[in-house]
């Protein structure tokens, strides 16, 4: 097996301790050895020695609200356009971006075609093509007139949804997209002030609904996640043992009392990053001030900053993940969330580093293996020029993310500028 030794860097290890000096030694696709200090991995002669120049080893990255079938488009309704065919391609490069980004894993918060995703995915474990270990998600399974439904009475037309209606179409919908190979279905169970001013404080799925997704998720072993704004949607989807509950910007001091007695079993993340994209950076797209205005969405992104600050305060498992795939918000620029996590919900960087990388390794479900440089971890690390700790940006420039290591194999190595 090859063995590769990482010298003259510094480890964060995942855990949110400062980073300090060390070695790192990799045997085959796992971490053999990780030395503190002043402590020196002994050399052998079929050692490749590589040089780290003083940078910072970490955990590769998860990213938890992962949209690589989104093709950075302005409207949802560009997605159902795209040819499956077109749409697979388009999806690989994506995955590939992600995986040189420094995102080694992606938790898909939604595929935009049923199988798109699952394709990718096989072919990714397959090592046919580069990309992060990914768990396969649905389409959104969607209500009528709820996010996603793009339809108009006399056009039909698919965006990323998967339209069931009553307990019998989600039974249905969940028994299909589970057949098809999906990891986790996503359900979009409040409404959005993408779709109208007001909906995000809605249900739009009844409770015997939700029940009925739930029973036949669980029954076939697929995860949940859901779009979830509206205080009850939260309350509802805990109830009903959803994985994952996304954004949460309504929940209420009541609701934060529920999640916090949940916590080591549902995880949450606020997505702000499209929100913060979408209210000052999508003029250019149409979407004025004045428009963000009707939407009410900086009142949203008000509540959910609320929200998850109290969330940090009472140790919820908030990971980023910001909704990245949209043209003001691409995919790629995922780690600008970690920033954002920072700027409004008061995480330090070694805060949200550790939520992205050993926090996401219990997302991925691989929480004894993924997400930490330990002994005996998988080797998913990144190389990265200079300290993340000290300035978290650093990783949103593509370059400074020297080296990109998954499973063992590297999948970028470039010098420094
Ligand atoms: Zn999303």
């Amino acid at each position: 097996m090859v063995a590769r030794l990482f010298t003259n860097i510094i480890i964060f290890d995942g855990t949110g301790s400062d980073p300090f000096p060390g070695e790192v030694l990799v045997v085959g696709n796992r971490i053999e050895t990780v030395a503190g200090g002043s402590d020196r991995i002994a050399r052998t002669e079929a050692m490749e020695i590589v040089d780290g120049g003083g940078g910072c080893l970490m955990p590769g990255l998860v990213e938890p609200h992962g949209h690589i079938t989104f093709t950075d488009v302005a409207a949802l309704k560009e997605l159902g356009e795209i040819p499956p065919e077109e749409h697979v391609l388009k999806t690989m490069h994506n995955a590939k971006l992600l995986l040189e980004s420094g995102f080694t894993s992606v938790y898909s918060a939604a595929s935009a075609k049923p199988r798109t995703e699952v394709v990718i995915r096989n072919e990714i474990n397959a090592g046919r093509i580069p990309g992060p270990r990914l768990l396969a998600a649905s389409p959104e399974v969607t209500s009528t007139g709820g996010l996603g439904d793009e339809r108009q009475a006399h056009l039909d037309h698919q965006a990323l949804e998967y339209i069931a209606d009553g307990v019998d179409e989600v039974r249905k919908a969940v028994r299909f997209l589970s057949r098809e190979g999906v990891d986790t279905i996503k359900v979009n169970l409040s409404g959005d002030v993408f779709v109208r001013p007001g909906f995000a404080e809605k249900c739009a799925y009844s409770e015997e609904e939700i029940a009925a997704a739930a029973s036949e998720a669980h029954d076939r072993d697929c995860w949940l996640s859901c779009h979830a704004r509206a205080d009850r949607s939260v309350q509802l989807a805990l109830k009903y043992d959803f994985r994952v509950i996304y954004h949460c910007d309504y929940a209420t001091t009541e609701t934060i009392d529920m999640l916090e007695e949940a916590k080591d079993r549902v995880f949450l993340a606020p997505a702000i990053g499209v929100i913060y994209a979408t209210a000052y950076e999508a003029a250019d797209w149409g979407i004025t001030p004045e428009v963000v205005e009707q939407m009410r969405l900086i009142p949203m992104m008000e509540r959910c900053i609320e929200a998850h600050q109290e969330m940090r305060k009472r140790g919820l498992r908030v990971l980023p993940g910001g909704d990245y795939g949209f043209a003001w918000n691409p995919n790629g620029s995922n780690a600008r969330d970690l920033e954002h996590f920072m700027n409004f919900f008061g995480y330090t960087a070694n805060e949200t580093l550790h939520a992205a990388t050993e926090m996401g390794g219990r997302l991925m479900g691989m929480g004894d293996e993924l997400g930490l440089v330990k002994n005996g971890y998988l080797a998913d690390l990144l190389l990265v020029n200079g300290d993340p700790t000290a300035d978290i940006t650093l990783l949103q420039n593509r370059n400074n993310i020297l080296i990109v290591m998954k499973d063992g194999q590297y999948e970028k190595r470039r010098s420094p500028e």
